[in-house]
């Protein structure tokens, strides 16, 4: 007989996995982390290579098959390739992809792409070197831009999107840029709404810069077609109506989409987060230290997966954010 699939308590199937490899980043992107003062992870707290990989192979079991590497900015956690050439070959992972803040890929694209990460995200808030710095706290644009285009050169990544996180106030003025970018270049932009995970903890709803808004603003120039939401994507995608490009919006505050969410989070120091938001998470480093089998482990995971968020809360009156925030919980 095989193997039952996680699920969880609502009846959603979760294949979906959101592996943090650091918790370390090279920028500090206003929305996410503070100017400064962000105490890291020792590095023993931090999950070792074997026992990434041995958590991936009992998730793989158990029914996930999509893996998305991320942090903190995971090119900072050394021989990255390594980990991700381990992580491909294992039975069951259909799709291992990568969000980075591109700082590193003009050196590691080659060495990430032969060692079996299929799909790029590339985050990226302005394709101007000014306002770039600005946002991010890092002159570092320039640097960014020839890595994607590194990236480019390999046809067997693909798609690579970019992200574009969305703020009131600021990204008005990069809408139609990356709208243009997204026609001119190989590169699927996706816009993504502002969410109450800022290190700062001073996110409001009037900062969120929603996506219908800019999908309007772009519509005015170029028409957009919607594409058929495929279940469990977080984006609404759109081709241009012309046929050049595509651009997508992620829209977790104003249309959450957490009815078909097939998606949880395992943090760099081995915690399984069953939502973005969830208040609690569940300790898997520590039965794995004290030895415990894989059948004892199966079943903590099981249990955590089962209580499973029905949604997040961020519109509700008395919501309360994580703890931790996004470079500490893995995005
Ligand atoms: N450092 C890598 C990067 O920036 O791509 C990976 C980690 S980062 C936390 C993952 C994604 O989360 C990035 O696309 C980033 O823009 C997004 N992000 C960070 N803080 C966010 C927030 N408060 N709201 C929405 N997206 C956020
Ligand atoms: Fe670092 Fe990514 Fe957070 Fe920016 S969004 S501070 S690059 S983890």
């Amino acid at each position: 007989m095989g193997i039952e699939p996680l699920r969880d308590g609502h009846g959603r199937r979760i294949s979906d996995m959101r592996l943090s490899v650091t918790d370390r980043c090279s920028f500090r992107c206003r929305y996410c982390m503070p100017a400064d003062g962000m105490p890291w992870l020792a590095r023993d707290e931090l999950l070792s290579f074997e026992e990434i990989a041995r958590l991936v192979r009992l998730f793989a079991r158990l029914g996930v098959s999509d893996l998305r590497l991320t942090g903190g900015e995971p090119l900072q956690r050394r021989e990255l390739p390594r980990l991700a050439g381990m992580l491909a070959q294992i039975e069951g992972i259909e799709d291992l992809s990568l969000t980075t803040n591109g700082l590193l890929l003009e050196r590691h694209a080659e060495a990430l792409v032969a060692s079996g990460v299929k799909r790029f995200n590339v985050s990226i808030d302005s394709l101007s070197p000014e306002r770039f710095h600005q946002l991010t706290r890092r002159d570092a644009l320039h640097r960014v831009l020839r890595g994607l285009e590194v990236l480019a050169q390999f046809p067997q990544a693909r798609p690579i999107k970019i992200n574009v996180v969305a703020l009131r106030g600021f990204t008005e003025l990069e809408v139609m840029p990356f709208a243009r970018f997204a026609r001119e270049r190989p590169f699927e932009v996706r816009f993504i709404e502002f969410m109450p995970l800022d290190g700062d903890r001073t996110w409001t709803p009037e900062q969120v810069l929603t996506g219908a808004e800019i999908r309007d603003a772009i519509a005015t120039e170029w028409p957009l077609e919607p594409l058929v939401r495929e279940p469990g994507a977080t984006a609404r995608v759109y081709r241009f109506a012309d046929g050049r490009g595509r651009i997508g919006f992620v829209n977790p505050v104003s249309e959450p989409f957490c009815a078909d969410c097939n998606r949880i989070r395992l943090t760099a120091d081995g915690r399984l987060r069953t939502c973005l938001f969830s208040l609690g998470e569940t300790d898997l480093r520590g039965p794995l230290r004290a030895g415990a089998d894989d059948a004892d482990v199966e079943d903590v995971i099981r249990t955590a997966v089962w209580h499973k968020e029905l949604k997040h809360h961020v519109n509700d009156p008395g919501f309360v954010r994580p703890a931790r925030s996004m470079s500490a919980i893995g995005g």
